[in-house]
């Protein structure tokens, strides 16, 4: 039987560049990718259920994991903390397990930091203009985060040359296949398959 190392995909992209759609599209068809549940201090949006999307905690609860050093990284954006749970990541790629994570890009660049080998792939709206249009369509965002959201967009746009890979969100399909096929070139690296062939 073969078992590829596990590796870490981290997703980053604007708030409402449509990075759960999508990435709940590729997680729903690979057995081999496990999406990281981060620790949130912010409120449950509609339909996001505690333990899925996140955990969502109280700001003592989340500064008690700071302390006991139980996440890999975390940040404060737009008035909450979003951190990255450790010991799940560890544990599913010691097992070959693939990771996805979705994180901002500060968090992100902390990841590279620690795992150099961490795969990085910005996800971008087709435009500003749309990534406006998709903020306001939500509903559930009121207007003065919907303006630090878009600042904040325009400063992550100045990160993307740290990326490996972008993609363009311009349709959640095409998206997802552009990911699913990232996650298989990244597994027929030689890096990871040489340990298969023999002389
Ligand atoms: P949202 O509130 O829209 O779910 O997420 C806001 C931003 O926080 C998104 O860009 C998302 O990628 C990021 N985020 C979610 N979880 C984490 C985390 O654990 N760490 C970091 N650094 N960012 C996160």
């Amino acid at each position: 039987m073969r078992i590829d190392k596990g590796r870490l995909f981290v997703i980053s992209g604007p708030s409402g560049a449509g990075k759960s759609t999508v990435i709940s599209r590729v997680i729903a068809d690979r057995e081999d990718l496990q999406f990281s549940v981060s620790a949130t201090t912010r409120a449950p949006r509609k339909g996001e259920v505690d333990g899925e999307n996140y955990h969502f905690v109280d700001r003592a609860r989340f500064e008690q994991m700071i302390k006991d050093g139980e996440l890999l990284e975390y940040v404060e954006y737009v008035d909450s903390y979003y951190g990255t749970p450790i010991k799940p990541i560890l544990q599913s790629l010691e097992k070959g397990v693939n990771i996805l994570l979705d994180i901002e890009v500060v968090g992100a660049g902390n990841v590279r930091k620690v795992m150099p080998d961490a795969v990085m792939i910005f996800l971008a709206p087709p435009s500003m203009e749309e990534l406006e249009r998709r903020l306001r369509g939500r509903g559930d965002v009121p207007e003065e985060k919907i303006i630090s959201r878009l600042e904040r967009a325009k400063m992550e746009y100045r990160e993307i040359p740290k990326y490996d890979y972008i993609v363009i969100n311009d349709n959640a399909d095409d998206a997802a296949t552009e990911l699913r096929s990232i996650i298989l070139a990244e597994q027929c690296r030689t890096s990871n398959r040489l340990q298969y062939l023999s002389e």
